[in-house]
């Protein structure tokens, strides 16, 4: 099933103490699998939750607006005048209420070995237990000869577009199972999240990095392993291995192992707990993880999510009152898409997500003949920048 947005959707669901009680995890049939359902009425306009998808959240953002956000969370680094001052081009530009900004240099801190900068301590330190330890590149950080900077150069070699730092995330993904305690249970929860034929993997891959996908893959998975290998994850540097690595990545345009259930879990990883209880708390997360696969995509969505506090907050609002009983559903299309004929939409959705969707609307529709037209089909051709749509997701912020 498509994973997506239903991921991070689901994430906090009874799980990272920002649960909300509105909302259940329930099973729909067994082509749906799970969705997300609301437990009592909201309103319109209502937040239904809110949601902190870490890793990849900050590097889209990052690739869409260059200013200096803190490494972690995305807060923005730089003062509201020096920011007007910048996008002005104007130095003495001086903005009224001062005190209305929020960002707070003398909390800044940065990575004592790579000077990557954090709008805190805490930001700082989270970043350094959950992945930097392994990432950092200390003094090397200008070093086009440093394994990680090969990588990343590779990477934009490669260009495609709106996944600039894809290869980073892969790597953050990499060094937060490197330095969490019990390897082989993050390996088995990122296992479950990569379910997946080879064919579709492929599908994927070619689509992220053109005709000449198979040697260029080839050569990251080189470049990858040069910079992040260990015996522990060794079947994440075969090229089947990798492959699926990246068609999560890929196709996961928010991240999943990179959320605040990701930090929970981090946290429970590093719990001294005894045996019996540490076998009950990871029995739960197993099947919480399985739990989370739900397919929320509805082309009439009643939902949208949207970042309005300025970092990596996502939050999920009701676009109309959901009644109690009925199921959350967002969008994975634009508006432009959502009013596209069935058979562009599934288009659209089969070949960036992987799954016919069945909500009310292409329902309603499945009688109508498939729009074929010339019309139709000429603009398709012209119309739909075919690669932009993967990266999509983050663009309507
Ligand atoms: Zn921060
Ligand atoms: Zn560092
Ligand atoms: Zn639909």
């Amino acid at each position: 099933m498509a994973a997506s947005m239903c991921d991070v959707f689901s994430f906090c669901v009874g799980v990272a103490g920002q649960a909300r009680s509105a909302v259940e995890v329930r099973f729909v049939s067994s082509a749906k699998g799970k969705g997300l359902f609301a437990t009592q009425l909201i309103r319109k306009g209502e937040t239904i939750f809110v949601e902190r998808p870490l890793v990849a959240a900050q590097f889209l953002w990052n690739a869409l607006y260059r200013y200096r956000a803190c490494d972690h969370c995305l807060r923005a680094l730089e003062k509201a005048e020096e920011n007007a001052q910048r996008l002005t081009g104007k130095p003495g530009q001086v903005l009224p209420h001062p005190e209305l900004c929020t960002v707070c240099k003398d909390l800044h801190q940065n990575c004592p070995h790579c000077q990557v900068m954090y709008c805190s301590a805490e930001c700082q330190l989270a970043a350094a237990e959950q992945y930097h330890r392994v990432l950092c590149p200390g003094p090397s950080q200008d070093d086009p000869l440093h394994p990680l900077n090969k990588l990343q150069e590779a990477w934009r070699s490669i260009h495609y577009p709106p996944e600039t730092a894809s290869i980073m995330l892969m790597a953050r993904m990499v060094a937060t199972v490197k330095q969490a305690k019990d390897k082989d249970r993050w390996i088995r929860l990122f296992s479950q999240f990569c379910n997946k034929t080879a064919n579709e993997e492929e599908e994927i891959v070619h689509k992220l990095l053109g005709d000449k996908f198979k040697g260029q893959l080839e050569f990251l998975r080189k470049l990858f392993t040069e910079a992040l290998y260990e015996e522990a994850l060794s079947q994440w540097f075969t090229p089947d291995g990798f492959r699926s690595l990246f068609a999560l990545v890929g196709t996961n345009g928010q991240g999943i192992g990179t959320s605040s259930l990701s930090q929970w879990v981090h946290a429970c990883d590093a719990l001294e707990l005894k045996p019996q209880d540490r076998e009950q708390l990871d029995a739960f997360i197993d099947q919480l993880y399985k739990d989370i696969e739900a397919g929320n995509h509805s082309c009439v969505p009643n939902a949208e999510t949207s970042f309005p506090e300025n970092n990596f907050l996502l939050h999920v609002t009701a676009l109309e009152d959901i009644k109690p009983g009925e199921e959350i559903c967002i969008s994975y299309l634009d508006c432009c898409q959502r009013e596209r004929s069935r058979h562009s939409r599934h288009k659209i959705l089969r070949e960036n997500y992987l799954f016919v969707c069945s909500c009310p609307k292409c329902l309603a529709e499945a009688d109508e003949p498939n729009v074929t037209s010339e019309e139709e089909e000429e603009e398709e051709e012209e119309g739909e920048p075919e690669d932009a749509e993967l990266g999509d997701e983050m663009t309507d912020v």
